[in-house]
Order: structure tokens, then C-alpha cells, then sequence
């Protein structure tokens, strides 16, 4: 697993387990509403993991696309 990605903590990969079940069946803590604060706090681990700061998403740019969207100097 050498690709440049940190392996996920156990517990983004339970949320993301979390989720999925979510999308087919309910849980026993599921509420008649629809609402889960089982399925709540798993979708705000994983929020927090796509979203940490220290580990953006990569971008597929062209090596020297950034020098080419630059502003010529005058
Ligand atoms: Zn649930």
C-alpha cells in the first residue's frame, strides 16, 4: 500500500462501514424519523477525514499548469 495515501484510522473505516449499512438497512438505534446518531457521528468522522488539513485530496494537474495560469509580469 505504498501509493502516497495514509492508511485510515480504524475508526473512518468502521464510519465508512457505518454509512454503507446505513444505505440499505437501519439500525437498532435508528429513530422511527429516519434519524441515527449512530449514522450521524459515523458521516462526521468521515466528514473529518476527507477534510483534514493536513492531508488534502490530490489534484491530477498538469506539472507546469499553475506556472501557465499565472498572470505575465509586466
Ligand atoms: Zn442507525
Amino acid at each position: 500500500m505504498l501509493d502516497g495515501r495514509p492508511e485510515p484510522p480504524f475508526r473512518v473505516l468502521m464510519a465508512g462501514y457505518v454509512v454503507d449499512f446505513h444505505h440499505r438497512n437501519a439500525c437498532p438505534r435508528c429513530q422511527p424519523d429516519g434519524s441515527c446518531r449512530r449514522l450521524t457521528a459515523a458521516a462526521e468522522t468521515l466528514r473529518a477525514w476527507r477534510h483534514r488539513p493536513d492531508h488534502p485530496p490530490p489534484h491530477h494537474t498538469a506539472p507546469d499548469a499553475g506556472e501557465q495560469q499565472r498572470p505575465a509580469a509586466p
